[in-house]
């Protein structure tokens, strides 16, 4: 099966990829997978990556300030040297933005600064106000990338909404436009038809294949690539404190991945962040992926679409499961919600529990019936 990321073929699907990227790029030596060439083998210092055309020298740890609520973890990876800092006025019930403004202060002309349209409403004009609100939240005069938020398939793509974010940028507002995604093999070739700039996929080592592939696209045409999401947080066992810097390490591995956005609340987390910049990842971070995949397996979406429309009460699978994971997996409960009471009240009323047998079947071991009860359960009214 193509798309599934099993732990029999996690290497030859996830981490091939990667290392096959580098190949194509390097002198053609014969590479090994776990191993890419060119990486320094330690040492804590900022690694730095182009951000496609738009040249902008990003550091290949960013920072996802989603769930950061003391500021003073932003303020300490500005003094670091962590270059790209990604927010959006949806994160911690509109908080988000004016939080990292406040934390930038001064020094947000030292870095990169991203933020996202909000969800609603998806036309020219509301995404022009969108805009001029998140340069009053953050107290900045431009974005440096904006992105179009959470688009997952190419009808969302329109015109309207890609010419707005254009008349933004001869405004002097932002100076790149973006998507984020979370199912980007579903809308990669709209993305290069609409002249995206910049591409936020959600991208980890549990991904299905057709991720890496979609992204070496986007890469061979000079649009940037950051991979959020790399750290997969389904709900499961508890993870070994060597998870997190092998999980960022993995998608850090594939040369088209400019920068990462991983979510850090403490110092200790963006220490630990920081230090996997410029270190290898090893046959002991794979052994350590291959053993979280297995374990996840229930519970984390890769985004494959394999399960598109075999819900006969149409309910969004993937879309669900990736609610419940904002709950479980990063205690955002009130994102999760949001996500949830924004699908048609038709939607909303639909009990799993009321099927004898559940018609979706996730052939990567998600127990889809299971976690969109788990969804009813939590956000429902
Ligand atoms: S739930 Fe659907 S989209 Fe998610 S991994 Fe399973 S088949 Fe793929
Ligand atoms: S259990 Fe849920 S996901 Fe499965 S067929 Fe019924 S309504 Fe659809």
């Amino acid at each position: 099966m193509e798309n599934a990321p099993s732990r029999r073929n996690f290497l030859a699907a996830g981490l091939a990829l990667p290392a096959a990227a580098s190949a194509s790029r390097s002198s053609g030596a014969e590479q090994s997978q776990t191993q890419p060439p060119g990486r320094p083998s330690s040492g804590a210092a900022p690694q730095y990556r182009i951000l496609g055309k738009t040249g902008l020298r990003v550091t290949t740890v960013g920072y996802g300030c989603m769930i950061t609520s003391d500021p003073s973890v932003i303020a300490r990876a500005v003094d670091m040297g962590i270059n790209y800092f990604d927010t959006s006025r949806n994160y911690q019930n509109g908080q988000n933005e004016r939080m990292v403004g406040a934390a930038l202060g001064a020094r947000r002309k030292d870095v990169f600064l991203a933020s996202k349209s909000n969800d609603n409403p998806r036309t020219g004009p509301g995404i022009l106000a969108e805009i001029e609100t998140s340069l009053k939240e953050l107290n900045t005069g431009y974005l440096d990338v904006w992105h179009l938020h959470g688009l997952s398939n190419p009808a969302e793509i329109t015109d309207e909404l890609v010419e707005a974010a254009y008349k933004a940028k001869a405004q002097g507002k932002i100076r790149f436009v973006g998507v984020s995604t979370h199912n980007l093999p579903a809308i990669v070739d709209r993305l290069l038809e609409a002249k995206i700039e910049v591409v936020q996929p959600q991208y980890s080592f549990a991904s299905a294949k057709s991720y890496g592939a979609a992204i070496e696209k986007l890469s061979a045409a000079g649009v940037g690539v950051i991979a959020m999401k790399v750290m997969a947080r389904g709900r499961g066992p508890s993870r070994p404190a060597a998870f997190a810097p092998a999980a960022l390490k993995w998608a850090i591995n594939n040369p088209a991945i400019a920068t990462t956005v991983p979510s850090m609340t403490d110092i200790e987390q963006l220490q630990q962040n920081f230090k996997a910049m410029g270190e290898r990842f090893t046959d002991a971070d794979a052994q350590i992926l291959s053993a979280r995949l297995e374990e996840i397996g229930p519970y984390f979406c890769r985004m494959c679409g394999q399960c598109a429309g075999q819900c006969p009460k149409g309910l969004p699978v993937p879309d669900m499961v990736r609610f419940v994971m904002y709950a479980d997996g990063y205690g955002q409960f009130p994102l999760g919600r949001e996500n949830f009471q924004r699908m048609s009240a038709e939607r909303q009323k639909v009990r799993c529990g009321d099927c004898a047998t559940c018609a979706v079947h996730c052939p990567n071991g998600v127990q889809v019936a299971a976690r969109l009860s788990r969804a009813q359960q939590l956000f429902a009214c």
